[in-house]
């Protein structure tokens, strides 16, 4: 059990004793039992870009910088570091019990920075049952479980960034619209109309820039997709990492390899490519035939993003609702209540009976 204690270098509370937490929003480490607080000493003055290709080479796909204890869920996968001495652990995503003797290390790289939770779970749980209060239809026990704070986990996922230089040398077609008169016939005699024609002509050039920042998350999803609305964070408020800020939340292990993640890249910047290359050709319409891109100094940073994940069961079903930890934007799945939705389409049916009652 004493192996939980995974970062020994995390003090206990020097006045009582008792583990100290990171406190969201603040630079601070705090005891939950006598209030001491202490700063958190920034390790580094900036975070590391790590130099893509060489290290692709040099360490491959499965290489790792340091090790972790880890949870692996046997219900949903996911891989969980739990930085401190919990009672009780439970699958932040499909809350699975999970069992320290399970505890296994691994290896993983470093994460080079941090957006540390801003908002601490009792905030999330109470954006959470204000959400719950303003929708309709929804079951009591939904609003139980809102209710209840043990459900609210709070979680930092793993993502890949990545920079580049990006050139592209292009071929294609400018499209230029113009119009034409038609006439056509109708019942009442003919009429005209104008039709819109395009006319190509060739395009070919170079466009460069930067590329920065391609987030790409590494959990693999299916199951635990986490919704795209609550998927926006502030990249300019990332922080030097330091395991500090780990203290009193649940840290996902990526499942998509820095390998894997590079290919995922790969497609936004082909995207963002497409982008400029329809903007230099210009004109109304643009046609790409080819498009030869090369990206060069090709760097990735391994980041921690910070989510409030509720789950529970309803009727079988199970159900997630999401606080992004640095905006407080919320997004859930909910259920509807069946009764509650019946009910209150009997009361309109038998309010308009009653009207078509006493109008005749
Ligand atoms: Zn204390
Ligand atoms: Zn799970």
């Amino acid at each position: 059990m004493e192996e939980l204690k995974q970062s020994e270098q995390n003090k206990p509370c020097a006045n009582c004793g008792a583990e100290l937490k990171y406190k969201p929003g603040s630079q601070q480490l705090a005891c939950g039992y006598c209030g001491y607080e202490e700063f958190i000493e920034q390790a580094k003055s900036s975070f590391e870009e790590l130099e893509l290709q060489h290290y692709l080479k040099a360490v491959g796909d499965n290489a790792y910088t340091e090790t972790i204890d880890l949870l692996h869920c046997k219900n949903c996968g996911a891989n969980q570091h739990i930085e401190e001495n919990f009672k009780s652990l439970q699958c932040v995503y499909c809350s699975e019990p999970l069992i320290r003797e399970d505890i296994e290390k691994e290896g993983w790289i470093l994460p080079s920075a941090v957006v540390p939770f801003q908002l601490d779970a009792k905030k999330a749980g109470s954006i959470f049952k204000k959400w719950v209060g303003g929708i309709w239809f929804a079951p009591n026990k939904l609003k139980r479980a809102a209710l209840d704070p043990e459900s609210i986990h709070g979680l930092y996922v793993p993502h890949w960034t990545f920079d580049a230089n990006m050139t592209a040398d292009y071929q294609g077609q400018r499209g230029e619209y113009y119009y034409v008169t038609q006439t056509y016939k109708t019942k009442n005699g003919t009429k005209t109309r104008q039709v819109r024609k395009t006319r190509w002509h060739p395009a070919s050039g170079r466009v460069n820039g930067f590329v920065d920042d391609i987030l790409i998350n590494a959990s693999e999803k299916k199951q635990r997709e986490i919704p795209t609305s609550v998927s926006f964070w502030n990249l300019k408020e990332l922080q030097p990492f330091t395991s500090k800020y780990l203290a009193g939340f649940v840290t996902e292990k990526y499942t998509i390899s820095l390998k894997e993640g590079h290919h995922q890249s790969f497609k936004k910047a082909k995207e963002i490519a497409y982008q400029w290359i329809r903007r230099d050709i210009g004109g109304d319409t643009q046609q790409i035939h080819h498009a030869d891109i090369k990206l060069s100094d090709e760097k990735f940073k391994h980041v921690l993003l910070p989510i409030y994940i509720s789950s529970y069961t309803y009727n079988g079903k199970e159900y997630r609702f999401y606080v992004n930890g640095q905006t407080g934007k919320i997004s859930s799945s909910r259920p509807y209540s069946f009764w509650k939705i019946f009910f209150l389409v009997l009361f309109i049916v038998i309010i308009i009976a009653l009207f078509a009652f006493f109008a005749q």
